[in-house]
């Protein structure tokens, strides 16, 4: 099912992210994850795809496949294109379109010192518009509440993100954040640029400290001074910690679905029992 097909309905779209695998004993775990996270009935997964020159690409194809075929849930691809060139690409969509993966979430990818750019692609608008008539996708973009890293401003991010809507993305995810503020005020302004699609929140659970640093430092997110207070009250209390950032997460979707999103779309950091408890959390409100 294409996921314009999956927002028309009337209901909250629940998502899941998780990312194939590096190690092979994870991998040969994978259906232990897949089997948790479908029997939380998401209306999609989707699967991460790496910046460049791995082979973890090949996994990407072969989980989406996994999760349609054996576990009966959608699954939608992540594709980057800095490192590709146009033949790589359309070996990448004809694989794609043989394991009858019907949606993609087309990236430009983060640039990665071992996977350089071949310089065909340079964003993800220009990766829609070659792939949009070649093919039968249904292509989702991202979007940054807090503003793309390397954008100059908000300005010039969201005149960007009306081009790749303009280019064929029919659906955006976001970035992580911790501040709602944030996704509000982004949603506020792509309507006002005259952007009408689908606009989902990405919500990713506080797991650990380490993991949260580690985002913050990559994606630029702001952490909100009642976010640093759970650092500094439980910050070297792992059990403490996990509840609190679960609670946290708990509380943000409830204050992002009253206010009217659609979906929600969890980054899930292939952690099963963590999102089961969110799922737990907010199962008569979903
Ligand atoms: P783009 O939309 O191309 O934007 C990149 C930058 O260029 C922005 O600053 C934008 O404002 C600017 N820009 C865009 N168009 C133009 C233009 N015409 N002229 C000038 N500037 C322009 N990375 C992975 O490697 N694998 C994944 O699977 C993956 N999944 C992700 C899933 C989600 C939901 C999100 C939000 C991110 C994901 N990423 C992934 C990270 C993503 O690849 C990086 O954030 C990357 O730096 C930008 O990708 P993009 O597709 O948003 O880029």
């Amino acid at each position: 099912m294409k996921l314009t097909d999956i927002y028309k309905q009337d209901k909250t779209i629940l998502s899941f992210e998780i990312f194939p695998p590096k190690a092979q004993e994870e991998l040969d775990n994978i259906d232990e994850t897949l089997e948790m996270l479908c029997d939380l009935k998401p209306d999609y997964i989707s699967v991460t795809f790496g910046a460049g020159g791995s082979s973890n690409n090949n996994k990407t194809i072969a989980i989406c496949n996994k999760i349609k075929e054996k576990y009966h849930t959608e699954p939608v691809a992540h594709l980057t294109c800095l490192s590709y060139d146009k033949p790589e690409i359309d070996e990448f969509c004809k694989e794609l379109e043989a394991a009858g993966i019907e949606n993609i979430l087309a990236l430009r990818g983060d640039v990665n010192p071992n996977a350089p750019s071949k310089g065909v692609f340079n964003y993800a608008s220009e990766l829609i518009e070659y792939i949009r008539p070649k093919t039968n996708f249904c292509i989702a973009g991202a979007c940054y509440p807090e503003c793309h890293t390397e954008s100059p401003d908000k300005v010039a991010d969201m005149r960007n993100l009306k081009h790749k809507v303009d280019a064929g993305a029919e659906v955006l995810l976001s970035q992580l954040f911790f501040d709602n503020k944030y996704f509000f005020d982004m949603v506020e302004s792509a309507r006002i640029a005259g952007i009408d699609v689908p606009i989902t929140p990405g919500i990713m659970p506080c797991l650990t400290v380490k993991s949260i640093q580690r985002m913050v430092s990559t994606c630029g997110a702001t952490l909100p001074l009642n976010f640093q207070r759970i650092i500094e009250r439980y910050g070297e209390k792992p059990e403490a910690f996990l509840d609190a950032g679960l609670a946290y997460a708990i509380s943000q979707i409830i204050d992002l679905l009253t206010t009217g999103c659609d979906g929600i779309h969890l980054y899930t950091m292939n952690r099963p029992s963590a999102v089961k408890r969110i799922c737990d959390g907010i199962k008569n409100i979903i």
